[in-house]
């Protein structure tokens, strides 16, 4: 037992780490939602969306939260990885972009598909670091990240066609 305990040991810090880089992962969701729900004035259902998932990102930060303080993480250092790495982000804004609908809603459905990628992450970790009760937590979230991808892929060829449609009658079409 002792052998198969050290490994679980180290394979439990590879989860803490997981969980932070998560955890700083959400922040950069945030920001990304942020720096876009208050500019969508010609695209409703997105920014409606975009809403609805800033506030189911804001419970997966919680969750993230409570599974890193039942570890026995404390909540200042959480708090400070968040912060350092929420500007990085920023330069992935495409707000003066004429097209920035269209480079805004590819980048949308690359982090999305990033943080299912490290939601299934998370919860093998979870199974193989003895940690059974975090992985309902985390399928929670992964299953509001994975309906996030089904509804900007199926939206993608509607943004596309009113962009198109804006554009051609001299309209504002970019966001
Ligand atoms: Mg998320
Ligand atoms: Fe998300």
């Amino acid at each position: 037992m002792a052998t198969a305990s050290i490994d679980q040991d180290s394979i439990r810090d590879e989860f803490l780490t997981g969980l932070r880089n998560a955890h700083a992962m959400e922040q950069q969701a945030l920001s990304l939602m942020d720096r876009q729900i208050d500019r969508l004035a010609n695209y409703t259902d997105m920014e409606a969306r975009l809403r609805t998932h800033r506030g189911e990102t804001e419970r997966q930060v919680e969750r993230l939260e409570h599974i890193l303080e039942s570890l026995g993480e404390s909540h200042s250092a959480l708090k400070d990885i968040g912060m350092s790495l929420t500007g990085n982000l920023a330069a992935m804004g495409h707000s003066f972009a004429s097209d920035e609908i269209l480079k805004n809603s590819f980048a949308n459905l690359a982090f999305e598909n990033f943080e299912k990628a490290a939601y299934k992450a998370l919860i093998i970790m979870a199974q193989e670091a003895g940690l059974p009760w975090a992985v309902p937590i985390l399928e929670e979230s992964l299953r509001e990240e994975e309906a996030m991808i089904v509804f900007l892929d199926e939206m993608l060829p509607m943004v596309v066609h009113k962009y198109l449609s804006l554009r051609a009658a001299g309209e504002q079409a970019s966001h």
